[in-house]
């Protein structure tokens, strides 16, 4: 296993990149820890595939280096990297029996014949495959292939890490729920680096110990669950992390002063003169309704009852603004909303500012 370090990386797919817009993946300093449990978030087109296929060597990037350990891997093919890998769609032979699909892997490794037939049996069973050992792959669903090829990234223990790039997109909800637990569990015993790539934040939080949310080609953000959600980086990543996503409205800041909706907050903290597009950000879950005059003016749109807890939908000044109430809540009539200070986050230019020093935040 290995220490990944990405060293000032980016890559455009065009010969002659000029403008940052020219490059699918925006430069990128990072460390991926020896046996972390990693998540690559972000929507589709932003560059994920390309940052994955860039470390397993199938794409060698047009600028920096990538190094395991302390080996530079930069120019090497992806057989040399000993990394393992499983793709979107099933990569299997079809020709062969499920079983001989999972040994494939090990017996091309010189693994001894003893121990693939165990790693096998291992892989089948874990994945519910056991009955079909030896039925050939040609015939099976959409689902049962790519357990296949999921067991063939798994059956490997000797590796520098496991890629996974959006693998369970053609497995059904529930067994991909049980995948995923699954996959945990293997890397708890394991202990192997895996990055797992997604679109889907519910995946990357429940998978990972720390998430990277990328943006247009750029990493805007890398934290635990936990930092994603009290302290986005980014508005993007308050919007697109959360359900619903983090409000996000303009404002005026001075010192300790917040201006919004034709009132002032007093913070608990002190910020910097800030110029450029200044924004509040506040998840809808720390809103509070009161009755109207109370609060910042909203007007309420929708009330969405959704079991465990009610989502109103509202505007403020204009601007979509949400609350998250718990189930029995009542909406008041002409209601107004309650930010709790503490959970304001301030933006500039999209970026989170951090407060003067001495305050918190
Ligand atoms: P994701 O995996 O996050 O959906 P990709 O890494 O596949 O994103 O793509 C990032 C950007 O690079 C997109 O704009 C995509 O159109 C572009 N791109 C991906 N592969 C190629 C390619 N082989 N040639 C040219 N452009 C590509
Ligand atoms: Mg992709």
């Amino acid at each position: 296993m290995a220490r990944i370090t990405l060293d000032k990386l980016a890559h455009s797919y065009l010969p002659n990149p000029k403008r940052e817009a020219d490059f699918a993946l925006k430069e990128i300093d990072h460390v991926w820890n020896d046996g972390g449990a990693y998540a690559l978030l972000g929507p589709s087109g932003c560059g994920k595939t390309t940052l994955l296929n860039i470390i397993s060597g199938l794409l060698v990037p047009s600028r920096g280096q990538i190094r395991f350990d302390d080996q530079d891997v930069t120019h090497l093919a992806p057989e040399q990297r000993n990394i393992a890998q499983v793709f979107q769609f099933p990569v299997i032979y079809d020709t062969m029996t499920v079983a001989q699909n999972l040994a494939f892997p090990l017996a091309n490794r010189g693994v001894a014949k003893d121990e693939i037939k165990k790693r096998v049996a291992e892989a089948l069973e874990m994945l519910d495959l056991a009955g079909k050992a030896n039925r050939k792959a040609q015939g099976l669903t959409a689902d049962e292939k790519q357990k296949i090829s999921l067991g063939r990234g798994l059956v490997r223990y000797d590796v520098n890490a496991i890629l996974f790039d959006e693998p369970l997109t053609v497995i059904d909800p529930h067994m991909k729920w049980q995948l995923r637990t699954k996959l945990k569990e293997l890397h708890r015993r394991f202990g192997h680096t895996m990055i797992y790539v997604t679109h889907d934040q519910t995946e990357a939080l429940t998978f990972a110990d720390k998430v990277v949310v990328m943006y247009e080609g750029e990493v805007v953000q890398i934290g635990t669950p936990e930092e994603l959600f009290d302290q986005p980086a980014h508005t993007f990543v308050g919007y697109f992390i959360g359900s619903p996503g983090m409000n996000v409205l303009p404002c005026e800041v001075a010192g300790d002063r917040l201006r919004l909706g034709g009132r002032e907050i007093v913070l608990d903290r002190r910020y910097p003169p800030l110029a450029g597009r200044t924004e509040i950000g506040v998840r809808p879950e720390f809103v509070r309704l009161a009755p109207a005059g109370q609060g910042l003016p909203i007007s309420i749109t929708r009330v969405e009852d959704i079991g465990r807890f009610k989502i109103v939908r509202a505007a403020l000044e204009g601007h979509a603004f949400d609350a998250v109430l718990s189930e029995g809540s009542e909406v008041p009539e002409g209601a107004s909303a309650v930010v709790d200070p503490a959970r304001i986050n301030v933006y500039q230019d999209s970026h989170l500012v951090r407060p003067e020093a001495g305050g918190k935040g």
